[in-house]
């Protein structure tokens, strides 16, 4: 399979796992809220982690998953000062910000399509200074649905006027390619760095990349070539 950047204009990434590193969300949720939420209550670090994963699972696949008020009002505690205690972490991928500029320079319409909620993006965005290289920053709380929502991709489109058929997506959830797949996003991308902590994974089903350097073509050229998946369409013999 072949991406032809002369077939495609709009590119829309998600921002955490994707662009940045997710090891600051997985080391605040997991770690550092756990910390916090222990002391608070006088309870061991492992009994908070324990009954914080519990709750944090029940919530998976919904905006308040990622709903910073959500959290703040359930757990009790001041979820986007928390995370300011721990935004040292909070890092560009290698390799993203010389595709954007690629992409730019190309004359593509970036968009940053997230679940993150607004707090979330205001310390991230300040931190990164990603925001610069984007059309435009949509997050799935004004959308009103998850990008794990069947209709997002469709409901998206009040924000962003995209043709699937001319699109590219990078992601590194695979359900949310499941359903951009559905609405017939066409070339879809998956991270199988998300973390800089994690061993890369490739995904089964979609095109993976390690870093956004791989989606840059080599001079004179407009297409990255990727090796077969197991959905590909089988040609001869
Ligand atoms: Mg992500």
């Amino acid at each position: 399979m072949q991406l032809d950047w002369r077939e495609t204009d709009t590119i829309l990434l998600d921002m955490d796992g994707t662009l940045l590193d997710r090891h600051f969300d997985d080391h605040f949720w997991l770690e550092h809220v756990p910390k916090r939420w222990a002391a608070h209550h006088n309870v061991s670090q492992k009994q908070a982690r324990e009954q914080l994963h519990a709750l944090f699972r029940s919530q998976e696949r919904t905006l308040n998953w990622t709903d910073l008020d959500y959290w703040s009002d359930r757990l009790g505690m001041d979820i986007p000062q928390l995370k300011l205690e721990v935004e040292h972490l909070i890092a560009v991928h290698p390799g993203v910000t010389e595709f954007l500029t690629w992409a730019k320079q190309q004359g593509k319409q970036l968009w940053l399509v997230t679940n993150a909620h607004s707090k979330t993006l205001d310390i991230k965005l300040k931190k990164t200074r990603i925001g610069a290289w984007f059309d435009g920053v949509v997050s799935a709380h004004q959308v009103g649905l998850p990008k794990e929502d069947h209709n997002f991709w469709e409901a998206l489109q009040r924000f962003v006027a995209y043709d699937p058929c001319r699109t590219m997506l990078g992601e590194d959830t695979e359900a949310n390619l499941q359903t951009a797949q559905q609405y017939g996003i066409r070339h879809l991308i998956y991270i199988s760095r998300p973390s800089s902590a994690l061993t890369p994974k490739p995904s089964q089903q979609y095109h993976s990349i390690d870093y956004f350097t791989r989606l840059i073509p080599v001079p004179g050229s407009s297409c990255v070539q990727f090796a077969p998946q197991e959905g590909d369409a089988i040609h001869g013999p």
